[in-house]
């Protein structure tokens, strides 16, 4: 497949269908209400118009029933795991003008800088001597060098740290969109998930706060999915930027692009990303957004994506606050970052507010946010499972629609936390989290119980990187 065999143009972003839901849903009496949220707690998801019913509710009575069918739907599919990976910023140069962000080519505040493929190798020691597996690789638009080369070999510097049984083991990908053919470089070069935010997709509004640079060109962007797909990487991830546009109409229009996704290529994006804006240096766009969103809409928006869509990943980062994602995390959140830094070589020099990208919510450790997850009951994974055993795209939603992933989930979710736990925790950590996963052991069905406990035995014996 090339450029010209995939969609070009969004038109798949329907305006008027959204306009229609949300008329239509702002009617629905309390049964019909009712009615989805029992639908949505039999993992069915909703449609567009049963979301656009849940997004206008506003009676506490059903936001609480709302919040309570999300937590049964997370319960269920991902049980008590949660997926922790921290970002990786390698270059804050940019070419574009996006008012919200402090990395817009015209900010003369900011101290710009490229890593190296030394500093980049720098910068993964640190995280892997925390206990990361995951990183997530950020960069503004403009390379050095030839190409998106840098970026290809950026991804290539972070695979080849080897430090003991530690290592990144997947490298998800958070740069502009491209064509199929470079799509192909990205997918050998061994990509997990290739994430892009549309920011907003409301048309009029993009206009508005893209003023310069490619990123001005809303079609080219939001086709990204579809070259990236066309171009052989299963595993792709949407979001919006919260605080642009109305967030009913972005969350509607992220499902409308999840549709279009599944009739095109039978697999809908693997995760999906809310980010709020946050205070950016030298932008006032993010001090003051246009259409902020509170923390009451926030939770109604974690709560609606985890009914409409109960097998995609929601991925939320270090822009909220630790009390805040506590409560997030119970509501569909199945990815969380942790110590993250989101200025280049923030993970070995300082963290320096004069090259971030945006102002972090949560300041806590690595072993901080995993004691606080085993306080809340639930066990940190480092799995990177899926993906290398080619459960990826159209195989991974196979297996996750009959809750079949748990059979792999869980165990390697326990399995790579006792990595965590003997690697990298303090002696206290340890031994709490051995008692945790001790717990969770003896809870689970025959099957799952000796799956997990002969992986536990394999890292105990001191395998690493023992999945099932
Ligand atoms: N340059 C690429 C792009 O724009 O797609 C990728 C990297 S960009 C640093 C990653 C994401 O950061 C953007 O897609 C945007 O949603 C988010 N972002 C930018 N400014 C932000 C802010 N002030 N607060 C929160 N998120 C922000
Ligand atoms: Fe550049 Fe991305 Fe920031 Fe826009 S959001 S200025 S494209 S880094």
């Amino acid at each position: 497949m090339t450029d010209s065999d995939v969609a070009q143009t969004g038109a798949f972003i329907r305006d008027d269908e959204i306009a229609q839901a949300l008329a239509d849903g702002a009617q629905a009496e309390p049964a019909r209400v009712r009615d989805i949220l029992a639908k949505a707690r039999e993992l069915k998801g909703v449609s567009l118009e049963e979301a656009a019913a849940l997004s206008t509710i506003s009676d506490p009575e059903l936001c609480r029933e709302l919040f309570e069918s999300a937590r049964v739907v997370k319960e269920r599919i991902y049980g008590s795991r949660i997926v922790l990976f921290a970002p990786l910023y390698i270059s804050n140069l940019c070419n574009n003008e996006c008012l919200y962000c402090a990395f817009r080519a015209s900010n003369r505040e900011l101290e710009r800088r490229a890593l190296s493929r030394a500093e980049i190798i720098r910068e993964v020691e640190a995280l892997v001597d925390q206990g990361h597996k995951r990183v997530l690789m950020v960069a503004g638009e403009r390379y050095p060098g030839e190409g998106i080369d840098y970026v290809l070999d950026s991804i290539d510097a972070i695979y080849s740290v080897k430090r003991g049984g530690g290592e990144i083991r997947r490298v998800n990908v958070n740069v502009a969109p491209l064509s199929v053919e470079q799509f192909r470089e990205l997918k050998a070069a061994r990509i997990g998930t290739f994430q892009l935010f549309q920011e907003t997709y409301d048309r009029k509004v993009y206009a508005e706060v893209h003023r310069g640079g490619p990123k001005r060109n809303y079609d080219f962007r939001v086709t990204a999915m579809d070259r990236a797909m066309a171009a052989g990487i299963d595993d792709v991830g949407i979001g919006a930027l919260f605080g642009l546009a109305d967030w009913r109409f972005e969350l509607l229009a992220m499902m409308q692009h999840i549709h279009h996704l599944e009739a095109r290529f039978g697999v809908g994006p693997h995760t999906i990303s809310m980010p709020r804006i946050e205070p950016a240096c030298g932008s006032q766009m993010a001090s003051s957004p246009p259409n902020a969103v509170g923390d009451d809409d926030f939770r109604k928006i974690v709560a609606i994506l985890r009914l409409a869509v109960p097998y995609t990943g929601l991925i939320l980062s270090t822009r909220e606050s630790a009390e805040l994602r506590r409560e997030l995390i119970e509501l569909g959140v199945s990815q969380i970052s942790a110590m993250s830094r989101v200025n280049p070589g923030g993970y070995t020099e300082r963290e320096d507010e004069q090259a971030a990208q945006f102002h972090i919510g949560d300041h806590r450790s690595m072993e901080e946010i995993v004691v606080d997850l085993m306080a809340m009951g639930h066990i940190p994974s480092f799995c990177t499972g899926c993906y290398r055993m080619g459960r990826t795209g159209q195989d991974f939603m196979d297996l996750a629609r009959p809750g079949d992933i748990q059979r792999h989930c869980d165990p390697n979710g326990l399995s790579t936390f006792l990595e965590y736990l003997v690697d990298y925790a303090s002696p206290q950590t340890r031994a709490r989290g051995e008692q945790l996963i001790a717990e969770k052991i003896a809870a689970m069905d025959p099957l799952r119980r000796s799956i997990s406990q002969a992986l536990i035995n394999r890292v105990n014996a001191g395998e690493r990187d023992a999945y099932v």
